[in-house]
């Protein structure tokens, strides 16, 4: 399985317009084809402060999984243009003042490489010309990972706190908080909880993958 994922990740770096999942010519999104894109498993709005663009399932969760476990940037490429294409879709969606970005912890930035919010987040500033702050915040302590945890409570405990702010953020009213999976939502919610607290008036949160219902 590692071979055959680090070919992946090989191939896709010498022959950039092959589609990751079937290998035939990657289309408008990059490193996907039409047909590919097509079946993603789309999921409608699901709140004014919330758009999970796909359902966390296969071939989303194979993706995330070569762009967090397996460091493939083409993967974290595609499902950001794919983020960024479902969010300015959006009708009637009010541009934040920037974008931030679910920090990780500096163990785990140092062991991955890269964070991978980070890199889902570099698409849609682009598109929607919004400033992407990566350094205004902070994971302050290195929580366990919330797929390990089975409650709502138990979840909402591991974050609670893990998030402050690097410096004052004036200016900004409304923010919007990029991460690749949102399942309970705690982690971002915690992160959103933070940046009210320092006065910010409205967050919205925009996510690759989730479940198609949640918290608000
Ligand atoms: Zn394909």
């Amino acid at each position: 399985m590692q071979a055959l994922l680090s070919w992946g990740r090989l191939r896709a770096a010498v022959l950039p317009d092959l589609c990751l999942l079937c290998d035939s010519t990657a289309g408008c999104v990059p490193n996907l084809c039409a047909d590919c894109v097509r079946a993603l498993p789309r999921l409608d709005r699901q709140s004014r402060n919330r758009v999970v663009a796909f359902s966390y399932g296969a071939p989303i969760s194979t993706l995330i999984h070569w762009m967090k476990f397996e460091a493939n940037l083409a993967a974290a490429l595609s499902l950001g243009v794919l983020l960024a294409d479902r969010v300015c879709g959006e009708t009637g969606m009010r541009l934040p003042d920037a974008i931030i970005p679910v920090p990780l912890h500096r163990d785990r930035l140092r062991s991955r490489g890269f964070n991978q919010a980070v890199e889902l987040a570099r698409p849609l500033s682009r598109r929607l010309q919004r400033p992407l702050l990566t350094g205004a915040c902070l994971r302050n302590r290195a929580t366990q990972p919330q797929s390990v945890l089975v409650s709502r409570a138990d979840r909402r405990r591991n974050v609670a706190g893990a998030f402050s702010l690097c410096k004052p953020l004036p200016g900004l009213r409304y923010v919007a908080i990029v991460d690749d999976v949102l399942t309970t939502g705690a982690t971002a919610w915690e992160l959103a909880r933070t940046l009210r607290a320092a006065g910010i008036e409205q967050v919205v949160i925009w996510a690759c993958a989730g479940r198609p219902h949640g918290p608000p």
